[in-house]
């Protein structure tokens, strides 16, 4: 893929940029590990005190970053400058209680273990090479690097192909905060040049956020060298709609889950599960919804979504749509893509989705919603469950008995109850099945990439 800013809302080519030689590879490889020599030296405090002032400048350039990535991927301004602070807090975060994740431990006394004293610690491990995506460029790649720097880590960032410009300023902010000169740089390099990598003794795990496919070829390479991965990889989350919910309130949160970030959401509802004796009510407002969002100028405060990031996203909904249109599937709302430029595509609800459709197993990633009746608990269970994806899920009930089965029944990451999937520094975010392994946030992300290493003394 070129590397390059096309701005989703025209389609224009706004600027291109040569992918890093071998040789610029290799600066960047060696200045990460010497950054991570001189920060394995330093205190909590100290980074700490570099992490905050990141975040200052984060949140002094909050209109610019925001601007450059709605030109960059589309989103609309205002949930560009969110995705920022957010990240910023996010930082701000990690500076405040990194060092608390990490405390060492005693797990038993130590004459049970014939010593004298018996510790655990949480030391850094080296580069991680970080793999990222657009659909939250900030946000995303943040969320990996203020845990890890202040762990004690560094870092190398592959961003997405078409968000350089963000992934650029990524790479300068922590060194512009304090941390030492190689702690994040980033490598403008092509998706076939990443996996390689993983052979250089200096880079000591990976992660990656992205598609199953790229993380499958990033844990083959990790694989092959003995190395960690953590993996977030995509999903095709349920929301589920019992009788005694409210469903006023369901029907408008489908909608905002649906149509959030123009549907390019790893975390988005996507196939929607509503018991017969609420389908027709919930079914009109979630309707009606759908078709009053504004699909425009995401600078245009009126707007509700913007374009998709990407032309080939936007040619692979339209296939995905087509296919179950042609096999039987009802379109309610949306399904055309407007004439004119830009890659937009307008909110869409499909209904009769039979399993020999494409949708019914793979991920979406628009804002298209696939909607099935349900006729009681026990089949919403087996439906939601019968995925190869495990990451958020979203359930509508007030019956303590149904809640007490779908968050111990449904298998995935994380079930949200009368209420969105959500992303939270101090709560622990991943998924089960395709939708990957490991954790990122809080002290199961922090400790992904650690070594826990015991000190035994007689
Ligand atoms: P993608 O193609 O997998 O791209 C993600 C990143 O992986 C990009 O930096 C990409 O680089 C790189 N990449 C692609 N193929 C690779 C390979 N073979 N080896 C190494 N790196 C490779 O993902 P996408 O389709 O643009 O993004 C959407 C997907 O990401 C969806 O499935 C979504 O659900 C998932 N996602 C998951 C989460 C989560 O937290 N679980 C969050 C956001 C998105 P190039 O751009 O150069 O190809």
């Amino acid at each position: 893929m070129t590397i390059a800013t096309v701005d989703p809302t025209t389609g224009t080519l706004l600027r291109e940029f040569p992918a890093h030689s071998a040789a610029e590879v290799e600066e960047r490889v060696a200045a990460a590990d010497a950054a991570f020599h001189a920060l394995r030296e330093t205190t909590f405090a100290q980074r700490a005190e570099w992490m905050h002032r990141a975040a200052d400048l984060l949140e002094a350039e909050a209109d610019r970053v925001a601007d450059l990535i709605t030109t960059e991927m589309g989103k609309t301004l205002a949930s560009a400058r969110a995705e920022t602070l957010k990240s910023a807090a996010g930082m701000r975060y990690f500076a405040d209680n990194a060092e608390r994740y990490l405390r060492p431990e005693h797990p038993v006394e130590p004459a049970a273990v014939g010593a004298s004293a018996l510790t655990v610690r949480f030391d850094p491990l080296g580069v991680i090479l970080a793999v990222m995506p657009w659909n939250y460029p900030i946000w995303q790649t943040v969320r990996f690097a203020a845990p890890a720097l202040m762990a004690g880590n560094t870092g190398l960032l592959k961003h997405a192909s078409n968000v350089p410009q963000s992934a650029l300023y990524l790479g300068e902010l922590f060194e512009r905060g304090g941390f030492p000169t190689g702690c994040f740089p980033t490598l403008l390099i092509e998706a076939r040049d990443v996996a390689p990598l993983l052979a250089d003794r200096r880079i000591r795990a990976a992660t990656l956020t992205g598609s199953v496919g790229a993380g499958a070829a990033i844990a083959e390479a990790a694989g092959r060298n003995v190395k960690k991965t953590v993996l977030e990889l995509g999903g095709t989350d349920v929301f589920i709609v019992l009788p005694s919910a409210d469903v006023a309130a369901a029907a408008k949160a489908a909608v905002d889950s649906r149509v959030g970030n123009a549907g390019q959401s790893c975390i988005a509802s996507k196939r929607f599960y509503i018991h017969a004796d609420i389908y027709d009510e919930f079914t009109a407002r979630f309707v009606e919804g759908m078709a009053a969002t504004v699909a425009g100028d995401p600078r245009d405060e009126k707007t509700t979504f913007g374009p998709l990031a990407t032309e080939r996203g936007r040619r692979d909904v339209e296939a995905l749509v087509a296919d179950a249109v042609a096999k039987g599937a009802t379109v309610l709302t949306g399904g055309r893509t407007p004439a004119g430029e830009g890659y937009f595509y307008p909110a869409t609800v499909l209904a009769d989705i039979t399993a020999s459709m494409r949708l019914f197993r793979e991920e979406c990633f628009g804002p298209v919603a696939c909607l099935h009746r349900i006729t009681d608990l026990d089949d919403a269970l087996r439906k939601a469950n019968d995925s190869d994806f495990g990451l958020g899920s979203s359930v509508w009930t007030t019956d303590p008995d149904e809640i007490d089965r779908l968050t111990r029944e449904i298998e995935a990451g994380g079930v949200f109850v009368n209420g969105l999937t959500a992303s939270f520094p101090g709560v622990p975010f991943g998924g089960v099945k395709d939708s990957g392994y490991g954790r990122e946030l809080s002290a199961h992300g922090i400790r992904e990439f650690v070594n826990t290493k015991t000190i035994w003394q007689a």
